[in-house]
Formats: C-alpha cells, sequence, structure tokens
C-alpha cells in the first residue's frame, strides 16, 4: 500500500511568512510599545482599545500583541515603522490590477524578491499565479489596516 505524506502547514508556513515579521522584529516592536507612555497595560493596547474610531486620537486603538507581528503595520507616532510601507502596497497594487499581457516576468520577479522572501517568478504558470495570490494578499492585509 502507497502512503503519501502531505504536510499540511507548508502552505500556512509560507503565507505566514510572507505575512508577518520575524519574531526578533516582533519581540523590539512589543518592547517598545510596552515602554510607551501611550500603551494600555489592561487591553494590551495603543491607548484605549480602537480608539481611532471614536476620537481624533492619533493612537491607533489596537491590540498590540497582534498588530506588532504585521509587515504592514506601523506604530502611528513613529517609534517603529512597516516593512512593506503603503508607497510599497501602491506599487503592488498598481502591478496586480494590470492585465495579465501587460505584466512581465522581470516585474513579478523584482516585486517577489522584494516582498515575498526571495521567491522568484519561473515558467510554471502554477507557481507563478502562487505568487500573484500571495501579493494580492499582502495588498488585502494592508487594507484591513487601513
Ligand atoms: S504603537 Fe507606537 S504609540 Fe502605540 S503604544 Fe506602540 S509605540 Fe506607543
Amino acid at each position: 500500500m502507497l502512503t503519501f505524506y502531505i504536510n499540511p502547514s507548508h502552505k500556512a508556513k509560507r503565507n505566514f511568512a510572507v505575512l508577518f515579521v520575524n519574531a526578533k522584529t516582533r519581540a523590539e516592536r512589543l518592547d517598545t510599545c510596552q515602554g510607551c507612555e501611550h500603551y494600555v497595560t489592561t487591553t494590551k493596547s495603543c491607548g484605549p482599545l480602537v480608539t481611532e474610531a471614536f476620537t481624533d486620537s492619533p493612537l491607533c486603538g489596537c491590540y498590540m500583541p497582534a498588530k506588532t507581528k504585521l509587515k504592514v503595520a506601523s506604530c502611528p507616532l513613529d517609534k517603529w515603522e512597516a516593512l512593506i510601507t503603503s508607497q510599497d502596497i501602491e506599487t503592488i497594487r498598481e502591478f496586480l490590477e494590470r492585465d495579465n499581457a501587460d505584466r512581465t516576468k522581470q516585474e513579478l520577479n523584482v516585486l517577489s524578491t522584494k516582498f515575498l522572501g526571495g521567491q522568484r517568478a519561473s515558467g510554471c504558470a502554477a507557481c507563478n499565479r502562487k505568487l500573484l495570490k500571495q501579493l494580492k494578499d499582502l495588498v488585502h492585509n494592508a487594507d484591513s489596516q487601513a
């Protein structure tokens, strides 16, 4: 009897690496927040939770143990930066919104090398579609933070 082993977490691990910072960066960000005068220890948030929705406070009101994991996230007071900036996201978005015929493999290589951990486009259409999907996930992730 043949038995096939499929690692079910492989895809999840790759998406995790695309969207989230490494443990060191996350710990540095969280240390900064925990030393910040605006950090609310009881809710682990930047100011009161969801501040921004109800006041004109510049604080984001986010739950920081989660927010500090995201590559696209940044401190509203510039105490730590996003690894992928809003300008980067607009560059990716512009590329994704073009027709297939107007996108080149070279452009996909530049974006995937920079934002997808060095992954490269290839002659494999399915592999390239995965890269496009990961870039879409990044944009979606950034939009959900906006
Ligand atoms: S995100 Fe910035 S302002 Fe908010 S708690 Fe962290 S360091 Fe302070």
